[in-house]
C-alpha cells in the first residue's frame, strides 16, 4: 500500500507531452513507486495546455518532436498563457546535442533530458523543480493574502477615522440647534484665552438669555418652545458671521458668542446686532411681561488676557453683565466694567 499524502497541495504532478506510447509507459514505469508524484499522459499535443491546467501540474515533461507541432513552440506556449506560465518545463529529447538544447532553453525551457533518462536523475529533476514551483506559488499565494489582508485593513481604517471624525463633529454640536454645545464652548473659550494671551489681543464674550421664555414654553408648548430656540440660533447665525467667532448654546434658553480680538465697543455693537435681528423677527410671546414678541436680554465683557485673569473670570462677567440687563427690566445690553490694572509698559506706547 502507498501511503496517502495528507496534503494535496503538496503533491508533485507530472504531465508527460509525447506523441510516443511507448515513452511513456517507460517514464510511468520509471515514476510508479514514487508515492509522491502523480503521473499524467497526453499524446495530443493540441490539448497539451488544457490539460497541464486540468491536472495542475508541477513539472511538464515536453517531447520535442510530435507529428504536427514543434515541441519548443508549445514550450512557448505555456509561457505565454497565465495558468501555465510559472510551471517547470523539462524538455525531452532525443538526442545530446549543445544546439537544441541552448534553443531549448532559450525558448522557456527549465531543464533537459535525453530520453530514456535514468530512473533516479528523472525522479530527483522532478522533485526539484516540482518543489520549487509549489514552494514559489505557496509564497505568492501568501503574499498574496497579507495585500487582501492589508487593503481590508486600510479600508476598515478609513472607515473608522470617517465615523471618528463624524462622533467628533456631532459630539462637539447642540442637538436641537446645530450650532455649538456647552462643550465646544468651553474648549473654544479656553483655546481663544490662550491665543489672545500669546498675541496679548483682546477677547470678548457675548451673553444672551431669552426673555421670560419658561412663560413662553408654559404658554405655547415644548414644540413651539423648540422652533423658537432654533429661530434665535439661525438669527446668531446670520448676524455673527467673521471668521473665528463661536456661537454656542450655553444651555436651556442661553446662548453665547466667542468673539476673538474685539474690543468691549465692538462686540457691543454686534450685540446691538443680534438684539435687532430678534426684534425684526416678530416672534409673538403672548405671555411676556415686556411687550408681545420675543426679547434678549444681554451681556457683554471684554478682557485682554494676563497670567492673573482666566477664561472662568471672563464669563463670570459676562454672566453678571446679563443679569444686569435682567435686573433693568430685560430686552437690552450691559456692559462689564472693563477690569482696571496695570497693562504691559510695551502695549500702547505709540
Ligand atoms: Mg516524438
Amino acid at each position: 500500500m502507498e501511503p496517502e499524502s495528507t496534503e494535496s497541495a503538496s503533491r508533485l504532478v507530472v504531465l508527460l507531452v509525447d506523441d510516443q506510447a511507448m515513452v511513456a509507459e517507460g517514464i510511468r514505469r520509471m515514476l510508479e513507486d514514487e508515492a509522491d508524484i502523480d503521473f499524467h499522459y497526453c499524446q495530443d499535443p493540441r490539448e497539451a495546455l488544457q490539460m497541464a491546467t486540468e491536472v495542475g501540474a508541477t513539472t511538464i515533461l515536453q517531447d520535442l518532436v510530435m507529428p504536427g507541432i514543434d515541441g519548443l513552440m508549445l514550450v512557448r506556449f505555456y509561457r505565454s498563457n497565465p495558468d501555465t506560465r510559472d510551471i517547470p518545463v523539462i524538455v525531452l529529447s532525443s538526442k545530446e546535442d549543445p544546439n537544441t538544447k541552448s534553443e531549448a532553453f532559450r525558448n522557456g525551457a527549465n531543464d533537459y533530458l535525453v530520453k530514456l533518462p535514468d530512473k533516479i536523475e528523472l525522479v530527483a529533476r522532478i522533485q526539484a523543480h516540482s518543489r520549487s514551483y509549489l514552494a514559489h506559488r505557496e509564497r505568492d499565494e501568501a503574499y498574496q493574502k497579507l495585500r487582501d489582508i492589508q487593503r481590508q485593513l486600510e479600508h476598515s481604517n478609513a472607515r473608522l477615522e470617517e465615523s471618528n471624525r463624524e462622533l467628533q463633529r456631532l459630539s462637539s454640536l447642540d442637538g436641537l440647534t446645530g450650532i455649538a454645545n456647552r462643550r465646544q464652548f468651553d474648549k473654544t473659550l479656553e483655546q481663544e484665552w490662550r491665543r489672545a494671551r500669546r498675541n496679548r489681543s483682546q477677547l470678548s464674550l457675548i451673553m444672551l438669555d431669552i426673555d421670560y421664555f419658561k412663560h413662553y414654553n408654559d404658554h405655547l408648548g415644548h414644540q413651539c418652545g423648540d422652533d423658537c430656540l432654533r429661530s434665535v440660533a439661525r438669527a446668531l447665525d446670520e448676524v455673527v458671521c467673521r471668521n473665528g467667532d463661536l456661537i454656542a448654546r450655553y444651555g436651556g434658553e442661553e446662548f453665547a458668542v466667542i468673539m476673538p480680538d474685539t474690543s468691549l465697543k465692538g462686540a457691543h455693537q454686534v450685540a446691538e446686532n443680534i438684539r435687532q435681528a430678534i426684534t425684526d423677527l416678530q416672534i409673538e410671546h403672548p405671555a411676556s411681561d415686556i411687550g408681545r414678541h420675543l426679547t434678549l436680554s444681554i451681556g457683554v465683557a471684554s478682557a485682554e488676557p494676563s497670567e492673573q485673569g482666566s477664561p472662568a473670570a471672563l464669563l463670570t462677567r459676562a454672566d453678571q453683565a446679563l443679569y444686569q440687563a435682567k435686573d433693568k427690566g430685560r430686552n437690552r445690553i450691559e456692559l462689564a466694567a472693563p477690569l482696571a490694572g496695570p497693562r504691559p509698559a510695551s502695549v500702547g506706547q505709540a
